[in-house]
């Protein structure tokens, strides 16, 4: 049970890109072909305003896509990625509970010390927070009871989203991923600004999915976060997902609205 226990201390919530220029490990050379995805604050290619992943996003919506921000980056296998796992499928009821716990803790001293930079990231504040409902769960997303728990989140948490029809996963977004749950009442939706709040993202496919749904449906989506997001780790000498966070870029929240 330890496994799922040790290591709090080493989750290091994300730095805010003012802060990153100084902490970053790519060198001038890389840097310069280097930029700052504007939708996920990933790296990309300084030719384009959004990274690889959020291009395809885009293409298999059909619409812009919503700024996304994590809470803190993980690898596989690390302190965090065991929590983002436990805390829904650790084989022992307390284990879960202490992970839960932890993610709790996470979310909520961030979003205390956060809540004004998240607001200028998303050009907005919100009204509505939802979730994005589990995959593999018909009901009861285990989510729910840590947005439950977190101060800034829970009074305003309101289940509007099911699954819907379409399949989505891994860089695999789909418009009807999600949908509106039958008891939401649309005309109400239409003037909430939404918060999409999900414990992880890799390719943001299903959380943009879920914002994407809401919009169709008439809401205002602010952004997503995301407690934790996956980073490149070297596999077999090849690198995967995301390599290091570059130095960022000034954005603004109407260069978020790219196509
Ligand atoms: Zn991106």
């Amino acid at each position: 049970m330890t496994q799922w226990l040790s290591g709090v201390a080493s989750i290091r919530p994300a730095l805010w890109p003012e802060s990153r220029e100084s902490s970053t490990a790519v060198g001038r050379s890389v840097a310069a072909e280097v930029a700052v995805c504007q939708v996920c604050e990933g790296p990309t290619h300084a030719r384009f305003a959004l990274c690889y992943c959020c291009r395809v996003l885009v293409r298999q919506l059909k619409m812009p896509l919503v700024p996304m921000v994590a809470v803190a980056d993980y690898r596989i296998g690390d302190a965090l990625h065991r929590r983002l796992r436990g805390y829904k499928d650790a084989p022992v009821a307390e284990a879960r509970r202490n992970c839960v716990a932890q993610l709790i803790s996470l979310l909520d001293s961030w979003m205390e010390a956060s809540g004004p930079q998240l607001r200028r990231r998303f050009g907005s504040g919100w009204d509505v927070v939802a979730t994005v409902p589990s995959s593999h769960r018909p009901s009861g997303a285990p989510f729910d009871a840590v947005v439950s728990a977190v101060r800034a989140l829970d009074g305003l948490h309101r289940p509007v989203l099911v699954r819907g029809p379409a399949p989505t996963g891994h860089l695999a977004a789909d418009r009807r991923g999600f949908a509106l749950g039958p008891e939401v009442d649309r005309d109400w939706l239409r003037h909430q600004t939404v918060l999409v709040v999900d414990d992880s993202v890799v390719t943001g496919a299903r959380a943009q999915s879920a914002a994407a749904a809401l919009r169709l449906g008439g809401a205002r989506v602010a952004g997503v976060v995301a407690v934790g997001r996956v980073v490149a780790q070297k596999v077999g000498g090849r690198v995967s997902l995301q390599s290091p966070v570059p130095p960022s870029t000034a954005r603004t929240a109407s260069a978020l609205a790219v196509g």
